[in-house]
């Protein structure tokens, strides 16, 4: 786009627009088009931050009108930098923050570009919860759309399975408040379907309280690593919903707090949450504790619901080098447990991981095509996460998740998790989806004919 069609467009767009209009002349051009991941360096003609529907209303048509490419960023943590897009029009979400709790009634509405440290620090206050992910940077739109997984997916469901509404710019620049009885179907493909089909100015969510809650990592030396997930796979499926705990390798990080004594140790790790009675949680973890001999770190203990949330965030701030490959399990079979514990003994730096994320329990009850989100019954969200502050790791740390992911592949159920994947071409977008992608693609097609929406999973509409 030349210089002269910017200044035109930023010219015409500003009559019906009250946010900022960032350009490549704008000072803080370089910080508005940085994401969290730095291995993606995008350069929109437009960054449109919008404060209000109306300014999302005004964006959208004009990237439309003018067939400009159109990308939808709410926390921009999308591993494959689908927030950003070269050339074309960056509609901004990110001043639209805001969560109103009702307490009564046990809902939230969340504006489209909050994250979820606002949520959470929002719904505490009343002692209830929207379940989430791990990191509480992440946006709520990205993560809600694509499912969202978290500490209390077997508790309370996916991100999802707590959704009531979503009000949206649709791509012919209308309005509507999606829910299971005002476009239904747009709401079912929602509820997993990612981006594709408008843009989320705010969410209406069911809260659940949440009384007690003791949880944290466990950690134990790599030596243990196969009899600890062997372990695992048979004990968490056994129990109630109310106990989660997701897996993972880890080198114990080189910084405090972590004793000096077991910087760079390679290690895994569960991080536990039991949200029963704290008295309860004492007995449950007593003969974890002892199951493999004493944890070389065990930080689990009662904590305040967004300490939990925000407790990882420092391990992994913006800025940082990432490669996502993904996948879903049924099954964690011998055959599988020795691939992963050969390539845990690789690690390329001490930021890189591997986390299984449990996906049954509440979440496992819901039938596979209620929504949009494919995976009821699978048992384990697998994401192989190569991740480096150095550029100069790129290579290294995305060809150790490759090499790892095609190990394990063939012991998966043959399609990922959209949030935790790189742009890998339509028959992986096809394989996550499943049987549900054909209506996916038909409801996409009524709403989105042109495909306005394509920076994202992308659901090719249905000719
Ligand atoms: C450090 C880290 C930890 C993570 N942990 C978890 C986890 O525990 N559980 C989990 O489920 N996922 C997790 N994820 C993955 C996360 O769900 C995805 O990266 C998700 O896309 C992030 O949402 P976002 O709004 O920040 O992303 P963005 O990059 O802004 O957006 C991602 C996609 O969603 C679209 N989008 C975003 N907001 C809206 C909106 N309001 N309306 C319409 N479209 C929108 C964008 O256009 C884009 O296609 C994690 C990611 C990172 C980087």
């Amino acid at each position: 786009m030349t210089a002269t069609f910017v200044d035109q467009a930023i010219e015409e767009l500003r009559a019906s627009f009250r946010g900022e209009l960032i350009h490549p002349g704008s000072p803080e051009y370089d910080e508005a088009r940085t994401i969290y991941n730095a291995m993606i360096d995008r350069r929109p003609a437009i960054i449109a931050r919008c404060v209000d529907t109306g300014d999302v209303i005004a964006a959208v048509n004009y990237a439309r009108e003018h067939d400009l490419t159109l990308a939808v960023r709410g926390g921009g943590h999308h591993g494959a930098g689908l927030s950003v897009c070269d050339d074309g029009l960056v509609v901004d979400l990110s001043r639209m923050k805001g969560v109103r709790v009702d307490p009564e009634a046990r809902t939230a509405l969340v504006m489209g570009g909050a994250t979820w440290a606002e949520v959470d620090h929002a719904t505490h206050a009343f002692g209830l919860v929207a379940p989430s992910g791990i990191i509480s940077t992440t946006g709520v739109g990205g993560l809600t759309l694509g499912g969202g997984i978290g500490h209390h997916t077997r508790r309370f469901g996916l991100a999802i399975d707590n959704l009531i509404a979503a009000d949206m710019v649709l791509a012919d620049g209308s309005f509507v408040t999606a829910s299971a009885e005002n476009h239904p179907d747009l709401f079912w493909a929602i509820r997993g379907g990612g981006g594709n089909f408008g843009v989320v100015t705010a969410f209406h969510f069911k809260l659940n309280p949440l009384e007690h809650f003791y949880a944290g990592p466990m950690f134990w030396d790599m030596s243990l690593a196969g009899d600890v997930l062997r372990w695992y796979r048979e004990f968490l499926p056994a129990q109630s919903d109310d106990i989660g705990g997701f897996f993972g390798f880890h080198i114990i990080p080189p910084g405090p707090p972590f004793p000096e004594d077991l910087w760079n140790r390679p290690a895994c790790v569960i991080a536990w949450s039991h949200s029963g009675p704290t008295a309860d949680a004492e007995a449950f973890f007593a003969p974890i504790r002892e199951r493999f001999g004493p944890p070389l770190l065990d930080l689990v203990g009662p904590i305040p619901h967004p300490a939990l949330q925000g407790m990882f965030d420092g391990l992994y701030p913006p800025g940082l080098q990432w490669y996502w490959k993904a996948d879903f399990f049924s099954e964690l079979t011998d055959e599988a447990i020795d691939r992963h514990v050969e390539f845990a003994a690789q690690l390329p730096t001490w930021n890189s991981t591997m986390h299984l994320y449990p996906v049954d329990g509440a979440a496992g009850k819901v039938a596979n095509d209620a929504t949009a989100w494919n995976w009821r019954d699978a048992k384990w969200g697998q994401v192989i996460v190569g991740v480096s502050p150095d550029a100069a790791d790129k290579e290294r740390i995305t060809d150790w998740a490759r090499a790892y992911w095609e190990a394990l592949h063939p012991h998966s159920d043959g399609g990922a998790y959209v949030n935790m994947m790189m742009e890998e071409g339509q028959e992986r977008v096809q394989a996550s989806y499943g049987e549900n992608y054909e209506r996916l693609a038909e409801i996409k097609a009524r709403y989105d004919p042109g495909n306005i929406f394509h920076m994202n999973q992308n659901i090719r509409p249905k000719v």
